[in-house]
């Protein structure tokens, strides 16, 4: 089966990119849930954190840096934001090719969990 960001990785499914490096690419989330949220995937498939391991950690540090860069073009580093990776299906995980959420561009992003 197919994977979506994989897809969009390749230029196979349209997205709108905001950062691209050898290792990850990044593009706008399709639903937005703050002002800024965009979705950063390696270009490595990787399922969910289960499958990281010493020889592939490297992803993660890719995708860090990449937030970094991506908080900084956006301009929202100054002010904060959020990291979200939901992973698994308790997190609500539906596209599984692990990737990273990043939210902000407002003052007050909110609890971090609707409920509890
Ligand atoms: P999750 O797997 O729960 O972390 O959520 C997957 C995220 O991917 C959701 O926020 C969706 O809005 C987003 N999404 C799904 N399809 C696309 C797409 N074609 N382009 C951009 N974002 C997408
Ligand atoms: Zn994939």
């Amino acid at each position: 089966m197919g994977c979506l960001f994989c897809n969009i990785i390749q230029g196979k499914t349209p997205s709108i990119k905001v950062y691209e490096n050898d290792a990850v690419y990044a593009f706008e989330d399709i639903n937005p849930q703050a002002p800024v949220h965009v979705l950063v995937v390696h270009k490595t498939h990787t399922r969910t954190i289960e499958y990281l391991n010493d020889s592939n950690s490297r992803i993660m540090s890719d995708i860090f840096l990449a937030v970094k860069e991506i908080a900084r073009l956006k301009a929202i580093d100054g002010k904060g934001y959020r990291i979200i990776i939901n992973n698994g299906p308790a997190a609500g995980q539906v596209i599984w090719h692990m990737h990273v959420h990043i939210l902000g561009g407002k003052d007050n992003l909110g609890p971090m969990l609707a409920q509890y």
